[in-house]
Order: C-alpha cells, then sequence, then structure tokens
C-alpha cells in the first residue's frame, strides 16, 4: 500500500503525538504521587544517586571497588525496599509510571520489522479520507446517483435509452469500486459536461479510499501543474507532488481535455499514464472528449495506450446540471 509522502508523514506525526501525550500523562502520573508523597521523590533521586556511585566506584582506580560496590548495594536495596513499601501505602504499583502503549502491536513505532503496522495503517487511511474529502464535496455516493435525470426514451444514435446506458456505467463504477485491487483494470469515463462523470468517480475514490488503498484525485490541470512545478525545481516536497501520481495505488484523473495541451503537457501525460501502465497500477480517467477527439488532440503514443488499455465507459444524456436546476 503506497500511501503518498504527505499522507504517512501526517500519520506518522499523530502517532508520535499520541507518544507524547502517554510518555506526559505517565509523567503527571509520576508528579501527583510525589506531591503525595515527597517521601517517594526523595527514594528515587537517593537511588540514582546510588547508581551513578556505584559506576563511579566501579570506574576507580587505585583502590579495590569490591568493599564499596557491596556498601551502595546494600543502600540501594534498602531504598528499593522503602520504595516499594511507599507504593503499596499509595496503592500504586510500579509500571503505573510507564507510559501506556500506543499499540501493543508495535509499541508505538508504527512499524512490526519492515511492515507497517495496523495502528499507522489506520492513521493513514483517515488522513487519506481527510485529504480526499477537502477535494470531494461530501455528497457523493453511489446510492446517491440519480438514473431518473437520464431519459428514458430510446436515444436515436444509440438505440437504447440513455437511462439503461447510465445504470450499467453506474453498476459497472459500484462493482469496480467494491471490488478493487491494485492491480484493477484501468478505466476511461467519456462524455460531455455534466453527465456525472465526476460524481461517479469521486464515489470511487471514496471507495476504494475507505478500503484502505491509497487514492489520489485531482484534475488533469493540477497534475500538469505540479508536474510544471517539479519541472524546475528538485526540493524534495516538489518532487513529492508528482511521485504521489506514479505511486498511489489509484490514480483518478479528472477533466482531461480541459486543459491547454502543450507539448509539456504530452510528456507529463505519456508519463503519468506509461509508468502506470508498466507497473499494472490502475487509473481512472475522465474526460469530455470522445475516442476520436483524443486522437485529435494526443499523441498516438498516449492515444494508442488510453484506447488500447483503458475500458471505456461512454456516459451519455443531458447535462444533469441544467435540469436540477
Ligand atoms: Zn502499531
Amino acid at each position: 500500500m503506497a500511501y503518498s509522502g504527505a499522507v504517512l508523514q501526517r500519520a506518522r506525526e499523530r502517532l508520535e503525538q499520541a507518544r507524547e501525550i502517554a510518555r506526559n500523562e505517565a509523567n503527571e502520573r509520576l508528579e501527583k504521587a510525589y506531591a503525595d508523597c515527597p517521601r517517594l521523590r526523595e527514594v528515587d533521586l537517593a537511588l540514582q544517586r546510588t547508581m551513578a556511585q556505584t559506576v563511579a566506584a566501579a570506574l576507580a582506580s587505585g583502590s579495590d571497588p569490591r568493599e564499596a560496590i557491596e556498601r551502595i548495594k546494600k543502600e540501594n536495596q534498602n531504598l528499593q525496599a522503602e520504595r516499594s513499601w511507599l507504593l503499596q501505602t499509595l496503592e500504586l504499583e510500579d509500571d503505573d509510571f510507564d507510559p501506556q502503549s500506543v499499540c501493543e502491536l508495535c509499541g508505538g513505532t508504527g512499524y512490526v520489522g519492515s511492515a507497517m503496522c495496523e495502528c499507522l495503517r489506520e492513521l493513514c487511511r483517515q488522513e487519506q479520507k481527510r485529504e480526499l474529502s477537502s477535494l470531494l464535496d461530501g455528497r457523493e455516493s453511489f446510492d446517491g446517483f440519480r438514473l431518473e435525470l437520464y431519459p428514458e426514451s430510446p436515444d436515436p444514435k444509440l438505440g437504447v435509452s440513455c437511462r439503461r446506458v447510465m445504470k450499467s456505467v453506474r453498476d459497472r463504477c459500484f462493482d469496480y469500486a467494491r471490488a478493487f485491487r491494485t492491480d484493477s483494470p484501468n478505466l476511461l469515463f467519456s462524455g460531455g459536461t455534466g453527465l456525472g462523470k465526476t460524481f461517479l468517480s469521486a464515489c470511487i475514490a471514496r471507495t476504494v479510499a475507505e478500503g484502505g488503498f491509497s487514492v489520489v484525485y485531482d484534475t488533469a490541470g493540477k497534475l500538469f501543474s505540479d508536474f510544471e512545478a517539479a519541472k524546475f525545481q528538485t526540493s524534495e516536497q516538489t518532487q513529492a507532488r508528482t511521485t504521489k501520481y506514479l505511486d498511489c495505488d489509484l490514480l483518478i484523473i479528472d477533466d482531461l481535455g480541459t486543459e491547454m495541451t502543450t507539448q509539456f503537457t504530452q510528456s507529463a501525460l505519456y508519463q503519468v499514464v506509461n509508468t502506470r501502465l508498466m507497473a499494472a497500477r490502475p487509473v481512472i480517467i475522465s474526460t469530455n472528449l470522445s475516442p476520436t477527439e483524443l486522437e485529435d488532440r494526443y499523441s498516438p503514443q498516449i492515444v494508442s495506450r488510453l484506447l488500447g488499455s483503458y475500458e471505456l465507459l461512454t456516459f451519455c444524456g443531458n447535462d444533469i446540471r441544467l435540469l436540477r436546476k
């Protein structure tokens, strides 16, 4: 599961915060015990001192340290006994002053061996959802997709009604999102403005992200401007802006074809499409352009990949945004 650098960093920060809170709470418990029983603080300080004395005695040259160490050991044992007794009267256990473990599985480090622990994974999921919800408007759900807004009468060009076409498109998207895997196929949404392409891709983004996969959802315009920025700068942060498009489990590019197409956007698009194809990482692209219009606008290398390796879903109907008004 490849979460973007930014998502992973925020998740790690939250895990570190949780550990910090646990440490502070443990410290507060200790301070409270000291306040209730000042003698406990004295004993703890004395214990620290005997520890240092033992080390000093062991390192002292010239004389036999055994006698000194024996004496310090005895003192230490007396202090330990007094400490146990004090804790008992306070009805406390020794480990009450240890920070509570943030996670039993990884001890709060976020990793078990080299594998990401479930606790960090969950934080990544939450951070990613937060990132997505800043882009999505929060209402996108398959249940909210209104088929009744698509004409029921047969479309003269298609021979079937747009409602039927769109029902199968919606069902395909639903199945895709529910059964998503990191090697799921690529989808190409094609059709005019206001036919629900953005809505359905947002539904997929949400469902797939809820399944714990990393999803990057952006307009083509944003993707190109990130690549543009990374072209001139080499800082890690700018690089991370483009690598997320290549590394995430599912990349959704909205509104392809609305950008000003240049040599640069062609090469950035080719890089994204080709890199992800080579790595078998799924992409969903939505565009207002028809396959023929794609051929007119983009290089044959791009178009052959889009039309050859993407499952085409054609959207039809009348602009829903106008119908809703
Ligand atoms: Zn953990």
